[in-house]
């Protein structure tokens, strides 16, 4: 159980480091330091993920269009980490076999591709989660992928990466941190850097929930606040220019009639986008633009949906989707490294990483991919020990199942088919306990007891979505979720994935109301609150 307690912050420092902001990187850096026996505090201003990592294209991927710009080694470390971890949380990890279909004039020909996808599966090496890549005629291409625009089809490839949810996975490796000993709070922002003799000293943090502020004093701080970094109070000027923001948008549509994700060309500008299937709907995305503004004030605009929806429309023809087709959207800002002079469109930029010490005692990760944060994270704290004066040891993530990873040893699918099957027993359907089992892990004994005393938990709280009343409980009682919005977007993402009604937010709300103490009154406040802000009007 994860639960929440601002006080350790105030109990339990002073800390050796104090890591500011829970995105991917925060987490992996808590995780990794606390396991080598650091004393951890980990801040997040609202909810674990809620800033880029609950944004992306939920991939883990070695990025195949890296390949074009010679970052051969870029690739093949995200392909072995890839590998990597589809070990340790083969329940939150799943292979996805991706099409490409070739036309006569894209930008990248037959030729050209079979080389990139054969420099692809070379430098994944072996014991991969997928299957190496195919060549499939004109023929094939239109027996597989019927839905097509087939003018120009000149034939098509398949290859292997792997699917993700992205806030899960940012909240199960937050679980992991604090099995390893981390203090971890959300709803809990770093307000101010502390200045001490030595540098900075730890950071002045407000609790969302009581409204106090404690001072958390630290010897090192990490400044993992992703595109919020440049903000925090207490940065001097040189720390604040040291990333480039880049929005990138996604759109949700209706479910393709295959299993398989798309790696597609725009035709306007060259750019790689995709197609992903994730919950029974489609993902298109992503855009690349320069951003100036708040990050958690960027939004999806009508020219983003312009572009994606006649992007895919080029390939899907007939079938294109049109805008009363968008059923949510979602977007996000990347943190570039930034190379002042250069003047190149933003998906030229390296995705690289790096770590910066804009200040004694103060360390900032710059850049770097959901899929390479776990070892990026590791040289994170080998630089924090060296700071801190002790032996790093070798890296205790490298071979560490996840937290909520089915019991080590066992077969996944065997494990998978009977946590599936006794879900059904309980009420649930097919699709709904599959998906439980991937997005619980072993936690789902939990639910599955909830299941047993309270039967009527097992129904869906939106019918077209495998995500069962139950599951928002357990967010509530289980998963540090805080707010309606923790629930519904990113302990189950109804958010972006439905346009929900009054009721079946009110229902929500209903059901986490005891969990989180709320009143019958403030549960209703709650709910009005959150359609307000997501646009939802009640139906006269
Ligand atoms: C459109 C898009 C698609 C992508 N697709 C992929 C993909 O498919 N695969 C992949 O590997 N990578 C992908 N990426 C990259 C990946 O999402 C990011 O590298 C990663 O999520 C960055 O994590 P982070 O922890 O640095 O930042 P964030 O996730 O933004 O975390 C920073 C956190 O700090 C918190 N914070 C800010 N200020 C404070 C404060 N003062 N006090 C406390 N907390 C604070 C924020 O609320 C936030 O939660 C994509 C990125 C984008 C934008």
């Amino acid at each position: 159980m994860m639960r929440r307690d601002f006080s350790q912050l105030e109990e339990y420092g002073p800390f050796d480091v104090l890591v500011v902001g829970g995105g991917i990187y925060g987490a992996w850096i808590a995780q990794d330091a606390a396991l080598r026996g650091l004393r951890v505090a980990l801040v997040e201003r609202t909810d674990w993920g809620a800033g880029t990592s609950q944004a992306s294209s939920k991939l883990l991927h070695g990025g195949l269009r890296y390949l074009e710009h010679f970052k051969f080694g870029l690739v093949q470390r995200a392909l072995l980490e890839r590998r990597r971890l589809a070990e340790l949380a083969p329940h939150r990890v799943h292979p996805l076999r991706f099409a490409i279909p070739v036309y006569r004039g894209d930008r990248v020909g037959r030729l050209k591709m079979e080389a990139g996808l054969w420099l692809y599966d070379r430098l994944a090496g072996g014991k991969q989660p997928v299957p190496p890549h195919r060549m499939l005629s004109r023929k094939r291409a239109m027996e597989d992928w019927p839905f097509l625009g087939t003018e120009g089809l000149v034939g098509g490839f398949t290859y292997g990466d792997c699917g993700t949810d992205d806030a899960r996975f940012t909240l199960e490796v937050v679980a992991g941190a604090m099995v390893a000993g981390a203090v971890c709070v959300n709803h809990a922002e770093a307000v101010e850097l502390v200045m001490g003799k030595q540098g900075i000293s730890g950071a002045m943090v407000h609790d969302a929930l009581s409204g106090r502020t404690s001072q958390v004093m630290a010897r090192v701080t990490v400044n993992a606040a992703g595109p919020w970094g440049g903000n925090l109070k207490g940065m001097r000027a040189e720390g604040r220019g040291l990333a480039r923001l880049v929005k990138g948008v996604h759109l949700v549509l209706p479910a393709l009639p295959v299993d398989d994700a798309f790696l597609l060309t725009a035709r306007r500008d060259g750019r790689v986008f995709f197609l992903i299937p994730w919950y029974g709907r489609t993902l298109v995305g992503t855009t690349d633009t320069d951003y100036s503004g708040d990050p958690g004030e960027v939004t999806v605009t009508p020219e983003d949906i312009e572009y994606l929806l006649t992007e895919a429309g080029r390939v899907l023809g007939a079938n294109a989707w049109t805008e009363s087709d968008v059923l949510g959207s979602f977007a996000g800002v990347r943190t570039l490294i930034n190379t002042p002079g250069t003047d190149s469109s933003p998906t030229d930029v390296t995705r690289e990483w790096t770590l910066e010490s804009p200040q004694p005692g103060l360390l900032m990760p710059v850049g770097g991919k959901l899929t390479s944060a776990r070892v990026e994270a590791a040289i994170t704290v080998q630089h924090l020990c060296s700071m801190l004066d002790r032996a790093p040891g070798a890296c205790p993530t490298r071979r560490r199942p996840f937290a909520w990873a089915p019991r080590d040893g066992m077969d996944y699918a065997d494990w998978e088919g009977g946590v599936t099957n006794a879900g059904t027993t309980l009420g649930l359907d097919p699709a709904t306990a599959r998906q439980s089992a991937r997005r619980l892990g072993n936690t789902l004994t939990t639910l599955h007891q909830r299941l047993r005393e309270a039967p009527d938990l097992a129904r869906r709280i939106h019918p077209d979505l495998p995500f069962c009343m139950g599951e928002a409980v357990h967010a509530a009682s289980q998963e540090m979720a805080v707010t309606l919005d923790d629930v519904l977007r990113r302990r189950v993402p109804l958010a972006i994935l439905a346009r929900l009604t009054p009721e079946q937010v009110v229902e929500v709300a209903d059901h986490v109301a005891p969990e989180l103490g709320w009143t019958w009154e403030r549960a209703a406040d709650e709910a009005t609150g959150w359609c307000e802000q997501h646009g939802i009007v009640p139906r006269s």
